[in-house]
């Protein structure tokens, strides 16, 4: 088995990492094989390159995971810790995941096809948050008393049990900790299915996780497929609380499994996102910036700005800023240090982005910039190129996830129709507003029905403010802030009349 992507110059533990396989999964702190010894590969997608075996976890091996989260709950050295404990523990396990930061964002950057620096800024981000919930834990009070005539009463907060988290391929390490930081600090055990395509940060996190000493059972980790790993966790009746982050459709499956269990559950689903471009803006600036949210890790982020709604009487300005840089966005091997925007994640999820170009402009949409696949010298990985397509809202490219660097371009005359437009969509995940009138911005961005609007900026993420989705684009609270906190602690009250 081919074990490194051969360009690269691997950091020794990474090689060591991947020569390793097939990587198991994580269950009870042992690295495990799937109880019927399937396997599967992934790839490096800027190259094709194998780069290792993983274990195809089975309905059995989930359940078994289940049950190792259950049991590491019940014996209570990790739910009964005291906060300020598992704080020191979340803390070492962030501190460890920043000291091996090159490791993790090389193995990132593998497995996704990831721009190596954005690679690092998520294994960053991930440390942060593991350490913004662990000292948020500590600081949040469980108890509340409560003032009622006539009875002694309070609420406790207490943790939920073993959680469930499936993930996408796009923001595999970032997204873990947005999903299991919380869970973890609350005192919870978390059993974690990374996407078939992109397992490996999860992985190596599982078994890094049993070094810096947190207890065995409290993080599993379950590489496998949708179908099988996935559903067998979504469905399992072991677990308290489910989350999900993906596409509409198989969320859909993920509360339908859950459904049957009464496990309430978390849907961070895909987007249409509407950037609003007033006549007031400075139009390079804009540009810039439009343009590196559509190309941010090669279009493939939830929440991306993929319709821009332009005021007429900056459109062709705006336009053609936009097309000069988008020509300019060098494609490439994500470990070339000037490579601006790398491959998309599979041969099918580029076959999925060429389909929405040709099916758009045979609904009518016009190219302003073709797109198609890109060619990268001496590399055979799955690269495409930006491309601009506009027209009708109606258009297939303008109503449906596309997830790719391509955006859809279309002309309002005043605020109202802007809304109106950014409105009309069956998602609601984050649309921006451009305006130097923040008057204006305040107001439209309060109008959207989203869950997120951004003023001058797209695809920010600070943690405290709360990031979720509504309609197709998800339900059940959201991530980042206390409320995500408070979601993995059930509420209790206790009352004694006097
Ligand atoms: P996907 O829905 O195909 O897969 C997501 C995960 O679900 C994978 O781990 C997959 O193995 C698993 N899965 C597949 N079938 C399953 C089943 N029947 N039962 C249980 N699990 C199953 O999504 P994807 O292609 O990996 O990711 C892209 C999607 O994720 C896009 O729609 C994107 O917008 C969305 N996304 C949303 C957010 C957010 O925060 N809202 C963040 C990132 C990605």
């Amino acid at each position: 088995m081919a074990s490194s992507s051969s360009s690269v110059n691997l950091m020794p533990e990474v090689a060591a990492f991947l020569k390793s396989g097939p990587l198991g999964g994580v269950i009870g702190g042992k690295q495990v094989a799937a109880s019927n010894k399937a396997v599967f590969t992934t790839v490096d997608p800027g190259s094709q390159e194998v780069l290792a075996e993983v274990c195809a976890m089975q309905p059995e091996d989930v359940d078994r995971a289940v049950q190792a989260a259950a049991a590491a709950f019940a014996k209570a050295d990790w739910a009964k810790l005291p906060p300020n404990d598992r704080g020191v523990l979340l803390h070492r396990l962030a501190d460890e995941v920043e000291k091996r930061k090159t490791i993790f964002a090389q193995i990132e950057a593998l497995d996704c096809g990831k721009v190596y620096a954005q690679a690092e800024a998520d294994v960053q981000n991930f440390a942060d948050t593991i350490r913004y919930f662990a000292d948020m834990a500590q600081q949040v009070q469980r108890r509340s008393a409560l003032a009622v005539a006539r009875h002694e009463a309070w609420t406790v907060r207490h943790p939920w049990g073993p959680c469930g988290f499936i993930f996408p391929w796009n923001f595999p390490f970032l997204l873990a900790g947005w999903g299991i930081a919380p869970a973890l600090a609350a005192g919870n055990t978390v059993v974690i299915k990374p996407a078939e395509d992109t397992p490996l940060s999860t992985i190596y996190l599982g078994q890094l996780a049993k070094e810096v000493g947190i207890p065995d059972g409290v993080i599993n980790v379950i590489p496998g497929f949708g179908e099988v790993a996935g559903a067998a966790l979504a469905a399992h009746g072991g677990i308290k609380r489910m989350s999900f982050t993906g596409s509409p459709e198989v969320g859909r499956l993920v509360a339908a499994a859950c459904g049957p269990n009464l496990v309430p559950v978390k849907l961070e689903l895909g987007g249409k996102g509407a950037a609003l471009v007033f006549d007031d803006v400075d139009v390079a600036r804009t540009a810039d910036k439009l343009v590196e949210a559509i190309t941010f890790h090669t279009g493939q982020v939830c929440c991306d700005a993929t319709r821009w709604l332009i005021h007429e009487k900056v459109y062709d300005q705006l336009l053609e800023a936009c097309v000069e840089r988008l020509k300019r966005v060098v494609v490439g091997y994500q470990f070339d240090s000037a490579t601006q925007m790398g491959p998309v994640v599979s041969e099918k999820q580029r076959q999925r982005v060429l389909g929405y170009l040709e099916r758009g402009q045979d609904e009518g949409a016009e190219a302003l910039l073709e797109g198609g696949e890109a060619a990268v010298p001496g590399k055979n990985g799955f690269y495409v190129k930006p491309a601009l397509l506009a027209g009708s809202l109606d258009n297939v490219a303008a109503r449906e996830e596309i997830f790719g660097p391509v955006a859809y371009l279309a002309s309002f005359r005043d605020e109202q129709q802007a809304v109106e437009m950014a409105n009309r969509s069956d998602y609601g995940l984050a649309n921006s507003v451009w305006s130097s009138d923040l008057a204006r911005a305040h107001r439209v961005a309060e109008a959207m029905v989203v869950a997120n609007s951004w003023i001058n900026a797209h695809n920010i993420f600070p943690h405290g403010v709360p990031y979720a989705g509504i309609n197709k684009s998800g339900m059940g609270g959201g991530v980042l802030s206390i409320q995500t906190l408070f979601d993995y602690w059930r509420s209790m009250s206790v009352v004694r009349p006097l």
